[in-house]
């Protein structure tokens, strides 16, 4: 049978900048299956670095190196850390348990990295039992004594049944009596057949090997079997050597991923503060742009729907010079339409399939003991049709009323509101400006359109508006509708050229202006994607800067765990799966914070459309953006802690302080 471990000339040289220091000069070492060796020597002559070497945790530079007959040096590093999980159990000097996680959990660790599904729970709480721990299952290391965790750290380094156990100082910071105790654990576990490495400097524990080698300075100078010492008793199965290294679970099966997630969540709740600051940067992120895409939305839509109501072929002719700024606020002049007017475009054929005039003012609404601030607008008998403002209840005025200047009047929902509550208004008087009208309809609902309420108002004949109520001769708007949307360019110019000549005004002249439902749906969608845009940069900034507090976390969190790494990766964690880890677990954090944000972004957008009446929708693909983005900032910002701790070697991440 092959010895478990060769060791052949081996050297290794640490260098620290200009100095080097060589901690192995040529060792020889030939290990056989079920001997307890002691390596003894005084501090310095290069103890642990053998048996990191022996334990795989550390490369010679030069030397030949055979486990159970395979080359190490042929060895990936994937491979090496498959063998410390299948064949090697590490006991260390500080124990290196987490602290986060209960024994149980501890001693199960080195079960998420074999590769192996099924529940190791029981298994963890038999070697629990076999080193007298069975009373302490649900502890945390922290509520046991010195003896006790280096007891489950023995428990840990046996979950996986290995072949050889490392153990370098095991009882340096414990008192004899705990001393002694771990160490009758160590015996018996030889007289089981384990092969046991262990480095000591006490000559007592010495005596519990059966094969005591001496260092000095780099090298073995005498290696003593005890006298009557029986022969190694157990030796290892062919198959162990098969497994060597091989991992065959995959990511899903094994649960390994499951594994990362808990860990994951353990670590951001172990620090719940600094975690949820360095969460903050997605969450205000997310958070507002969810809101600002909702309000967008929102706009967008109520905007589209007033269009719609419009008509996609109307034209507004408008008197005031400046395009968005309503009408009649233009400087200089402004241009006084009559009935004239609307026939001469009415006229227009074919272009024009129909026009009628209007006027608008504010007015004082009064009903008993009520009154209300309104807008009322002077309307022509085609307006119902064109703008469809035909009532849903009651009716629309007729030519006649029109002609005669009859105090009819319809009303806005907001107006019926505010006047009259929950009665039916039909058929009862209110006084416009003191005046008295009949109600005889009320108008379509028709909402917001940004602050403003479209249901806000009430309709009377053009002639009565104008003669009896404002005391104007002339139309402030005309609307025309043109037979074919496509002609509508030709239509504005037909329409442009007849109120110059009729008004004779020059070409320059502004006293008027032309709108076109077109041109404004243009002009929305060209607002729509600047803000788009502005969102997107704003998302973008502050996805950047919280990704960043998240890599700052990342790499702090990755230098606190310098040891956990090592640690890890001494049980048999690779490099992928160490990566993965760190990547989980910025990934959960970003995705609470998105998820949070989520939740804070549809709130507010709820509170700002309750309060402030402003029009809302929040969309489930700005949701399903911000999610996918708050997983890729997490990656992103992830990737390069997460790789800085896979990179990490064994031994320096084991020793760093
Ligand atoms: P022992 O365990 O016998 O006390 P070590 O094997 O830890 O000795 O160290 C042997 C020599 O190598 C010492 O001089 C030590 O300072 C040096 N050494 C060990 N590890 C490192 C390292 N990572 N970097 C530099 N020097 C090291
Ligand atoms: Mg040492």
């Amino acid at each position: 049978m092959k010895p478990v471990l060769e060791l052949r000339d081996v050297y290794r040289t640490y260098r620290i900048g200009e100095s080097t220091v060589q901690a192995l000069r040529g060792v020889s070492l030939t290990v056989e299956a079920g001997e307890f060796i002691a390596i003894m020597g005084p501090s310095g002559s290069g103890k642990s670095s053998l048996l990191q070497i022996l334990g795989l945790l550390d490369n010679p530079d030069k030397g030949e190196f055979y486990i159970l007959g395979h080359d190490v040096n042929t060895l990936s590093d994937d491979e090496q850390a498959g063998l410390r999980n299948n064949v090697a159990g590490f006991v260390f000097q500080q124990f290196h348990l987490l602290k986060r996680m209960s024994i149980v959990d501890n001693v199960r660790l080195p079960h998420i990295y074999s590769g192996l599904s099924g529940n190791f729970t029981e298994e963890a709480k038999k070697r629990l039992a076999l080193v007298g721990l069975e009373n302490r299952i649900g502890h945390t290391p922290n509520q046991l004594s010195g003896g006790e965790q280096q007891r489950v750290a023995i428990a840990r380094a046996l979950i996986r049944d290995p072949l050889i156990i490392f153990a370098d100082e095991p009882t340096g910071n414990l008192d004899t009596k705990n001393s002694l105790e771990i160490m009758k654990i160590l015996q018996e576990l030889n007289e089981k057949g384990k092969t046991i490495i262990m480095v000591t400097h006490e000559p007592e524990i010495a005596t519990f090997a059966n094969r005591v080698i001496t260092m000095r300075d780099g090298q073995i100078v005498s290696d003593e079997r005890k006298d009557g010492a029986s022969s190694p008793v157990a030796g290892y199965k062919e198959s162990d050597i098969d497994s060597l290294g091989g991992r065959t679970g995959s990511l899903w099966k094994d649960r390994r991923f499951i594994g990362f997630t808990v860990q994951a969540f353990q670590a951001i709740l172990a620090n719940k503060m600094r975690s949820f600051l360095s969460m903050l940067g997605i969450l205000v992120g997310v958070a507002s742009v969810i809101a600002m895409l909702a309000l967008g939305e929102g706009a967008k839509k109520a905007m589209q729907e007033q269009l719609k109501s419009m008509g996609s072929n109307m034209l507004a002719i408008m008197a005031g010079s400046s395009m968005f700024h309503g009408a009649a606020q233009g400087s200089g002049a402004v241009a006084r339409f009559t009935y004239n007017d609307v026939d001469n475009i009415a006229k227009i054929t074919p272009l024009i399939k129909n026009a009628v005039g209007g006027v608008s003012g504010s007015v004082r609404l009064v009903h008993e003991n009520r009154n209300w601030s309104s807008n009322m607008g002077g309307v022509g008998y085609e307006y119902g049709t064109m703008r469809a403002a035909l009532p849903s209840v009651g009716r629309w005025f007729t030519r006649e009323e029109i002609q005669a200047r009859a105090k009819v009047a319809i009303v806005g929902v907001t107006v019926v509101r505010e006047l009259f509550g929950s009665t039916n208004p039909i058929g009862r008087t209110i006084k416009i400006n003191r005046i008295n009208f009949t109600i005889i309809g009320i108008a379509p609902a028709k909402g917001f359109s940004g602050p403003r309420d479209e249901d806000d108002m009430v309709m009377v004949p053009v002639t009565t508006a104008m003669y009896r109520v404002l005391g104007k001769d002339y139309l402030s708007t005309i609307y025309a509708e043109v037979s074919n949307p496509a002609s509508m360019q030709q239509a504005k110019s037909a329409i442009d050229a007849l109120i110059r000549k009729n008004h004779h005004l020059k070409a320059d002249d502004e006293s008027f202006n032309i709108r076109d439902m077109t041109e404004i749906q243009q002009m929305l969608t060209s607002t729509t994607q600047t803000m788009s845009m502005l969102l997107g940069a704003i998302a973008a900034i502050s996805l950047v800067v919280g990704g960043i507090g998240i890599m700052n976390i990342m790499l702090v969190s990755v230098t606190e765990r310098t040891r956990e790494i090592g640690l890890r990766k001494s049980l048999g964690a690779r490099k992928s799966d160490i990566m993965l880890q760190f990547l989980v677990e910025s990934v959960s954090m970003t995705i609470s914070g998105g998820i949070i944000g989520i939740l804070i972004g549809i709130g507010m957008s709820l509170l700002l459309s309750y309060f402030a009446g402003w029009a809302v929708q929040t969309s489930i693909y700005s949701i399903l953006l911000a999610s996918v983005f708050s997983v890729m900032t997490g990656l992103f910002f992830g990737l390069w802690p997460a790789r800085k701790a896979a990179e990490l070697k064994p031994v320096e991440a084991l020793r760093y302080e």
